[in-house]
């Protein structure tokens, strides 16, 4: 059980990112800590982190976002939703915020970006698909093993669930790519695993997906040791660090430990031929894998390229 209490926040709503894909674009936290809670996630290590059962939903984000825009003079092209946080997490008060300030974001004629491992409800579909041209999503899944995911996502959406909202966003034209973030060596990467969330991808029109390895930092690997119950998937998903090396994030965001660098290659070119094969473009994360790539994210250009074309079978390039 989540313990959820109401906070009213202090500071600016939106914000500048440390990530260099997103250092052109304000970004927007709707609570401190994610009811998703996911093992492998980095907010894990912040110093406003309430807990692994706990999550503070700040309960004035629309006004504080109004207020913040009728001061500026120049208004963003859009805003991210969110880097620490999940805008779709199923609490109530989070949902309530998240609708109000993306509602009053496309009224302006700002666009909306987001990713999310939650469920997106029906009066969020509906919001959208009266600006698609403004909003671009991501929906973050890995496998489509229920199982796996209810120990590494424990209350992220069901692999069902995440892949019919790709479909509903694409169906209402929505720029949208799956983000198969963070894949884990020898869990998730394997041809089967990889195989089968691309056709199933694939089939509800997605041509787009980005993806990454997991990275490690040393908040990462307490919680994963805290949250992997069962103690030979624990094993599985740290051994290959066995012999990591310390990595930069591009952009001057910190660091962690990131699989050696051939692992990670090797297992990125394999799952780009799976890609090609159910007709998909994988683009990798640029910032962690700064030793193989000179590829940016791009993560950014979503509502941008979104402008250009919106119609279901013909997603632009997102990066
Ligand atoms: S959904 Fe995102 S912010 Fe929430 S716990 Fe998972 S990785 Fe962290």
């Amino acid at each position: 059980m989540v313990k959820v209490t109401l906070l009213a926040r202090k500071s600016n709503a939106l914000t500048p990112s440390s990530l260099r894909c997103l250092s052109h674009l304000p970004t927007i936290n709707m609570t401190a800590g994610c009811v998703h809670g996911c093992a492998y996630c980095y907010i894990r290590g912040y110093s406003q982190y309430p807990g692994d059962d706990a999550v503070a939903v700040y309960r004035n984000t629309a006004e504080l976002v109004e207020r913040d825009l009728k001061r500026k003079r120049k208004k963003p092209i859009a805003v991210y939703f969110c880097p620490s946080s999940d805008a779709f997490m199923p609490v109530e008060e989070v949902l309530d915020q998240s609708f109000r300030t993306m509602k009053l974001l496309l009224g302006q004629g700002i666009g909306v970006q987001f990713v999310t491992k939650g469920a997106i409800p029906d009066h969020f579909i509906e919001l959208f698909s009266q600006h698609p041209d403004l909003v671009a999503g991501q929906v973050g899944l890995t496998t489509l093993n229920d199982q796996l995911n209810t120990a590494i996502e424990p209350r992220a959406a069901s692999a069902k669930r995440r892949l019919n909202d790709l479909a509903r966003l694409i169906d209402i034209g929505v720029t949208t790519s799956l983000r198969a973030d963070p894949l884990i060596h020898g869990v998730t990467d394997c041809d089967a695993n990889i195989e089968s969330l691309f056709a199933e991808a694939s089939s509800r029109g997605v041509r787009h997906v980005s993806a990454s390895y997991l990275f490690l930092r040393p908040a990462i690997i307490g919680s994963l040791k805290r949250s992997i119950r069962n103690p030979e998937l624990l094993r599985r998903i740290l051994a290959p660090f066995k012999d990591a090396q310390r990595a930069p994030i591009r952009g001057g965001a910190g660091g962690g430990t990131s699989l050696p660098t051939d692992l990670r290659r090797s297992g990125l070119e394999r799952i780009d031929t799976i890609a090609n094969r159910h007709g998909l473009k994988l683009r990798i994360c640029g910032c962690k894998n700064d030793d193989i790539t000179t590829a940016k994210c791009h993560l950014t250009n979503l509502t941008t390229t979104a402008r250009a074309s919106h119609h279901k079978n013909d997603q632009p390039d997102l990066w």
